[in-house]
């Protein structure tokens, strides 16, 4: 069982961004691992409330992580409860972005202590993740499809293949750190370690930059991603697509791209659900004697029967017509509202049908205009 995040950190539901980082790094801080070498109890914990403050210092993860709990979090792929479905997830239990948050909190506090790691993820870092919302109309939650988005995202410089070189000569030890990527100071008990201003902590410096990246191996570019929407997908959906964000630096892996779903209603019909709503029009004959009608649905009709004595207002439920459910074999109900039509003018001829089945039912207009109406006349002669 996972423990509650807000619990793990040990903060109200309604704790404010910055009450949930001061608690995060007093944990962090006692549970670090360069504090508590080898106890394998610190490690667990220090996973434990990275992973919990990974997901509550993001607003949208966490809004998430509100409404669904650890199922939002991707912790049960394919599991009904689920709010994602199949392979689309958040990623929980991937420390791959733990080093940027740590490195926002922390700064330089424990840049000496972590030396080896620290400057290779420095040097080699891996490109940030990406949102981009889109709206996707009925038909395409009916049916599945996939739509192309234009991005702007940070690719690999193709003139010099991220290297950031213009001669692809290789980058040289940056004379001021040394290659280190950090310069140290000393303050009190710490030793504080800063990143070298003249390599930005890569360690290295090229002699004759790339005129296309100016030496940073990346540049800005628009890119068209392919995304596929899967059937039955629900608003607010975060669509997960791997390597599709930002491009890393020094061949660090590229971000991922989180494609956000809205819905985009088509007029006449309303979605809830699974449910698709809609309304039709019919004859008063064929309320009374029923009928077997044709409905526009998203594409094409289908044939629904109207028994007789049919009620105007009344809505019918069309099992399966409705959206097929994420992840599921089964769809949702198509539920069409019946209003009966009363015709807005008639004909002489309609008029006195319409007058015999009134004397049938014994409910003859009284309507003193409308009985001396010319055909009334006729009829009663
Ligand atoms: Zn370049
Ligand atoms: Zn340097």
């Amino acid at each position: 069982m996972k423990r509650d995040y807000y619990e793990v950190l040990g903060v109200a539901k309604s704790a404010s961004k910055d009450e949930i980082k001061s608690a995060y790094r007093k944990l962090a801080l006692k549970y670090h691992p360069d504090k508590n070498p080898g106890n394998k109890e610190a490690e667990e914990k220090f996973k434990e409330i990275n992973e919990a403050y990974e997901v509550l210092s993001d607003e949208q993860k966490k809004q998430q992580y509100d409404t669904f709990g650890h199922d939002a979090m991707g912790g049960t792929p394919g599991g009904g409860s689920n709010p994602f479905g199949g392979s689309y997830s958040y990623s929980s239990g991937d420390f791959s972005n733990m080093g940027d948050i740590f490195g926002d909190i922390f700064g330089d506090i424990f840049g000496g202590g972590a030396s080896g790691r620290k400057r290779s993820r420095t040097s080699q870092r891996r490109g940030e993740d990406l949102r981009y919302d889109i709206e996707v109309s009925y038909l395409d939650v009916m049916k599945g499809a996939e739509v192309s988005i234009d991005i702007p995202k940070k690719e690999t410089c193709s003139k010099c293949h991220g290297t950031g070189s213009r001669d692809n000569s290789a980058p040289k030890q940056c004379p001021q750190c040394k290659g280190k990527g950090q310069v140290k100071y000393s303050q009190g008990f710490f030793s504080f370690s800063q990143e070298c201003p003249q390599c930005k902590g890569k360690g290295t410096v090229i002699a004759n930059p790339c005129p296309d990246c100016r030496g940073e191996g990346i540049v800005n570019a628009r890119k068209t991603i392919k995304v596929k929407i899967p059937q039955g997908v629900q608003e607010g959906t975060s669509l997960k697509v791997t390597g599709s964000g930002n491009a890393g630096i020094n061949g660090a892996p590229a971000g991922d791209l989180y494609v956000v779903i809205h819905m985009k209603q088509t007029s006449g019909f309303r979605r809830e659900g699974d449910d698709l709503y809609t309304e039709i029009s019919i004859s008063f004959p064929k309320a009374a004697m029923g009928a077997e009608i044709d409905v526009p649905i998203l594409e094409g009709s289908v044939k629904i029967k109207i028994p007789q004595g049919t009620q105007s207002g009344r809505t019918l439920r069309i099992r399966e017509q409705g959206f097929p459910m994420l992840g599921r074999r089964t769809r949702g109900d198509l539920y069409v509202k019946i209003n009966v039509v009363v015709p807005t003018s008639l004909t002489d001829q309609q008029k006195r049908a319409l007058f015999e089945y009134a004397k049938t039912m014994g409910d003859v207009p009284q309507d003193a205009k409308y009985q001396s109406h010319s055909f009334f006349k006729k009829i009663f002669g």
